[in-house]
């Protein structure tokens, strides 16, 4: 019985490991998403922005939710290290000061980061967070904060002048420009794209440093905008890391636009490799018409 089990065991390892080793060859990318705390629906978006990641077959995604606002937090302590990348869809109370060096470490030190829409409202006390966001919004930010950015005559204007860092006008579809078609995010995009219906972020500010400005969109003042070109995307280097923001994505109309879903997946890919392999889909949009997609069952 013993010596038939034994037989058993090899033939059933050398089963396994025919199975198992083609999936170790292809190693996935691991992402965590962080929320639990947000002005915005967390546990709508987050469903969304994991199955936008895992239905391009590269990555693994775990979900780690922080105790609830004004709950005890001393306890918070993600294991940043063991992943490739992590997603912020976090808007809330402040971390440990344990907790935020460890974050500071691990993006300095190498780590990926993707700042998704209101994770860039948060922590605006945050020294180092604010470098590795860029730019960021509401939280009393304003001038002391850093300059605005904007797009204007073919360059970045870094606007001092003082004023509230962070509004949007009322939510509409609009055109997002290309202003860095060959970074590997970008490449084989639309030069101009229609956004899903969103928020457009305006007047961002902060440090602004060792920032490359991906793609931006035209804030009419016709829907309460500012008649700029303001950042939609763009990245951070932060030390060793990757950062990619996004600031598209409010609720789940705005995260099921294919222009969302492909540079979402491409950053984040980005962030946590350096490189792009996601192929930009056919149903990618022009200028003309926005394009659709559900995130959760990826059609
Ligand atoms: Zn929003």
């Amino acid at each position: 019985m013993k010596k038939h089990g034994i037989g058993k065991m090899v033939l059933l390892g050398v089963v396994l490991s025919s199975l198992i080793i083609p999936v170790w060859g292809a190693e996935k990318i691991s992402a965590l998403i962080i929320d639990g705390q947000n002005n915005h629906d967390w546990k709508l978006t987050t469903p969304y922005l994991q199955a936008i990641l895992e239905n391009t077959g590269i990555f693994e995604v775990h979900v780690l939710t922080s105790p609830a606002s004004g709950e005890d937090m001393s306890g918070f302590n993600p294991p940043f290290q063991d992943y490739d990348v992590l997603v912020m869809n976090y808007n809330g109370d402040s971390w440990p000061a344990a907790t935020r060096e460890r974050f500071d470490n691990y993006v300095s030190s190498g780590g990926g980061l993707v700042i998704y829409h209101a994770a860039d409202n948060s922590f605006p006390e945050w020294k180092e967070y604010n470098q590795m966001i860029g730019l960021g919004g509401w939280g009393d930010r304003d001038e002391k904060d850093g300059p605005r950015i904007y797009w204007e005559d073919g360059r970045i204007v870094r606007d001092t002048s003082p004023g509230k860092g962070g509004s949007h006008g009322k939510r509409h579809e609009f055109v997002v420009d290309n202003r860095m078609r060959d970074h590997p995010i970008m490449q084989g995009t639309s030069p101009s794209w229609r956004h899903t219906l969103d928020e457009l972020y305006d007047s961002l500010r902060g440090p602004a440093e060792n920032m490359t400005l991906l793609a931006t969109a035209y804030s009419d003042l016709d829907t309460g905008g500012t008649g700029k070109h303001e950042p939609i995307l763009f990245t951070v280097d932060y030390g060793e890391g990757r950062v990619f923001h996004t600031v598209l994505g409010h609720d789940d109309v705005s995260c099921s636009g294919v222009g969302f879903i492909t540079t979402f997946a491409r950053g984040a890919e980005w962030a946590a490799t350096g490189k792009v392999t996601l192929p930009v889909p056919p149903d990618f949009p022009g200028k003309g018409k926005a394009t659709s997609r559900d995130p959760l069952s990826g059609r």
